[in-house]
């Protein structure tokens, strides 16, 4: 691959991203579609497709699964071309984050070629039912029952606090399969279509103010026994492969780490540049904050974090790909990320000072209110996949070493 093949490229993708940036994108007159909308939801489904067709999403995932090969240096020049516009992110979906990392390791062959090239392409969106209201962190309590009924599973419970739950076309899903075996042993894993009859859901807001996630309920509902991913009983195995690669690249997705997995890119809202943009253009007392040195080096430190954040990620992404299961590093990357998470929400609205209290829909809000979004948001980090305290137990007892 030569500089010039580089630059060309370089040059393709700015002019196509030119073209095909939703209108008014990147000026003050460009309004975003509230967050968890259908709007958003579709914008970022067309937008997702739309690279994936033109080879600009989709990588790490082998072809005969729909994924883009592409020479590592021609993805580094659509990222940052990505980077330096800002793009629409995805459809509201955890199946790049969650669904095909799981499918890729235990799924069936049909699994694989069904489901995967739809997730890179965006055309299919999923969502995870693991949590129950008495499995939390305590998951292998799961009390939602699936029973074999010849060819198929009659599915009865409820799941909660479950993410991008209300356009979600499929859905994964862990349920006790064997009510007399051990814990661990009792569960198993499918993946189930949300038109099925007997199924249903509903939100529950946050108070961000949005309903990101909510509550399913399953009523005899029917599923295929070909949708059990693995074998029967092995889906608290399946679900352990789920969640370190939500750890993982949940962990790392803000700077890099979806990306890297074959996500898209961004807005650079979250990141360091975005900070520093941000301090240049608040000014306190006839100052920038930017000319205040400790806020200067508390962006630096962000900084260094998210950059070792995208590494962690890149290295995760390149472990998955060689077919080595994440392991237990996952919760160091998690706990780290949700907590760098907050700490950034934090110094955003001190940088703000009092405009941290506009949200959107204020004409004073900045940035769309996105800002004071983010560090509201930021609270869930330590909650969602798996809690700061259930995370530090992975550690101590299985990196450290540590007794129980
Ligand atoms: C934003 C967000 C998104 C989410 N998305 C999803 C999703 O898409 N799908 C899904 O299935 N679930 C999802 N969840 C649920 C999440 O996984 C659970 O909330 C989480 O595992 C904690 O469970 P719980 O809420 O039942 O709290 P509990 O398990 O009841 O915990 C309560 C408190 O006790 C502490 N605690 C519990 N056990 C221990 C222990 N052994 N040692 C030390 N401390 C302990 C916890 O750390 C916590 O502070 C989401 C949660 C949030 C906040």
């Amino acid at each position: 691959m030569t500089s010039e093949n580089l630059e060309a490229l370089r040059r393709e993708v700015r002019g196509w991203l030119r073209e095909n940036l939703p209108k008014g994108w990147g000026t003050p007159e460009y309004v975003p579609p509230i967050r968890y909308s259908r709007e958003s939801h579709e914008l970022g489904r067309e937008w997702t497709k739309k690279m994936y067709d033109v080879g600009y999403t989709g990588f790490n995932y082998p072809k005969e699964y729909g994924g883009i090969e592409r020479p590592r240096e021609e993805v580094a020049v659509i990222y940052e071309e990505m980077g330096r516009t800002g793009t629409p992110g995805g459809p509201l979906s955890l199946g790049l984050l969650v669904a095909a990392p799981a499918i890729l390791v235990h799924g069936e062959e049909w699994q694989k070629k069904r489901f995967i090239p739809k997730i890179l392409s965006g055309e299919e969106s999923w969502c995870e039912g693991f949590s129950e209201p008495d499995a939390g962190s305590d998951l292998a309590n799961v009390q939602t029952t699936a029973v074999r009924d010849g060819d198929e599973w009659v599915v009865n419970g409820q799941k909660v606090w479950t993410s991008m739950w209300e356009f979600a076309d499929w859905g994964l899903l862990v349920a006790k399969t064997e009510p007399d075996a051990p814990r661990h042993r009792n569960l198993s894993y499918f993946l189930f279509d949300t038109s099925t009859p007997g199924f249903s859901r509903r939100p529950l807001v946050q108070m961000s103010g949005e309903a990101e996630f909510g509550e399913m309920f399953f009523d005899d509902m029917r599923v295929p026994h070909k949708n059990m991913m693995d074998e029967q009983g092995r889906g608290w195995y399946v679900a352990m492969t789920a969640l370190m690669a939500e750890r993982s690249f949940g962990g790392t997705g803000f700077s890099g780490g979806m990306a890297a997995m074959g996500g898209l890119g961004t807005s650079d809202l979250l990141g360091a540049n975005a900070l520093v943009e941000l301090a240049k253009n608040t000014k306190r007392y006839g100052k920038s904050v930017w000319e205040e040195s400790a806020f200067r080096q508390r962006i630096m430190q962000t900084a260094i974090e998210l950059e070792a954040m995208r590494w962690s990620g890149t290295r995760m992404a390149a472990k998955m790909m060689k077919g080595t299961p994440i392991g237990n590093e996952a919760s160091v990357l998690k706990n780290f990320q949700a907590e760098m998470r907050q700490r950034r929400g934090d110094l955003t609205c001190e940088i703000l000072g009092a405009y941290s209290q506009m949200v959107r829909g204020s004409t004073r809000a900045v940035d769309e209110g996105d800002h004071v979004y983010n560090m509201l948001r930021a609270r869930g980090a330590t909650i969602e996949m798996g809690t700061s305290e259930i995370n530090r137990n992975i550690i101590a007892e299985r990196i450290l070493g540590l007794p129980r």
